[in-house]
């Protein structure tokens, strides 16, 4: 039997700090676009299971077509930019994102609501602005990762999952923020289970 759609229980909303991304041992390289704009920047949306396992790449044949999102391409240029390299112009990341982790929520979202989904999810969220409202700045200052998460938690309703990376001088900083999400990619909801964060318990929040 072959089954196209997959079933999910939650979307992970995640959003990257570029500073953090660029301090990692990847390094990264700016957007052909341009440097981006010291903001959290959406990495992706995924599809998870109540369990903490996830479906990937579930359809082969919904490959991703740049002409459905022509509308919505300024807005990821700036709200996802890629920050791998080499430099590109972001279908490569899209693409990537849509083939391994949209094509699992096709049951809910199209292509287009897709990446609509998870603009309008980061125009929400706002985290950066939730954060400089609580005093945490993009600054290379540490923070308590409780102060952290309770700032987003005060402003979404829901604690957030923290990721941290190690940049080179072995600063543990705050890297990705997840945030849990609906089947229909569009309501916060308490998160069904948190990510391992690897996280110390005061984090850099790095200039970018
Ligand atoms: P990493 O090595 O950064 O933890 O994860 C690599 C990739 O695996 C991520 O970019 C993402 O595509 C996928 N991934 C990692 N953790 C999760 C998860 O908890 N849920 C889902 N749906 N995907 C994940
Ligand atoms: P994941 O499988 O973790 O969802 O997606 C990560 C993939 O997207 C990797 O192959 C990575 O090279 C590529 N990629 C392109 N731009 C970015 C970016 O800005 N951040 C992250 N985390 N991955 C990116
Ligand atoms: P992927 O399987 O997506 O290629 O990458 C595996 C892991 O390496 C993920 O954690 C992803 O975020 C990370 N990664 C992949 N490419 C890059 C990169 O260019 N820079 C950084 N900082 N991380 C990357």
């Amino acid at each position: 039997v072959l089954c196209v759609s997959q079933d999910f229980d939650f979307f992970y909303f995640v959003q990257q700090w570029p500073g953090s991304y660029c301090d990692t041992r990847h390094s990264c390289c700016y957007p052909k676009t341009g440097k981006p704009v010291a903001d959290f920047g959406i990495h992706g949306l995924w599809p998870n299971y109540n369990n903490g396992g996830y479906p990937s790449n579930c359809n082969p044949d919904s490959v991703f077509d740049k002409s459905q999102i022509s509308d919505l391409k300024s807005s990821l240029e700036k709200n996802w930019p890629t920050l791998a390299c080499p430099s590109g112009d972001g279908y490569k990341f899209w693409t990537h994102e849509w083939e391994k982790h949209g094509t699992c929520a096709e049951s809910e979202l199209d292509q287009h609501g897709y990446f609509e989904a998870a603009l309008k999810l980061k125009e929400k969220a706002n985290l950066l602005q939730v954060l400089k409202n609580a005093d945490i700045k993009p600054d290379d200052e540490f923070y308590d990762l409780d102060s952290i998460e309770q700032a987003i938690e005060d402003a979404i309703g829901y604690a957030p999952g923290i990721e941290c990376n190690v940049d080179g001088s072995r600063n543990t900083q705050l890297f990705q923020i997840y945030l849990c999400i609906d089947t229909s990619g569009s309501e916060f909801i308490k998160c069904p289970l948190l990510p391992r964060g690897r996280c110390a318990s005061r984090v850099q929040f790095p200039k970018f």
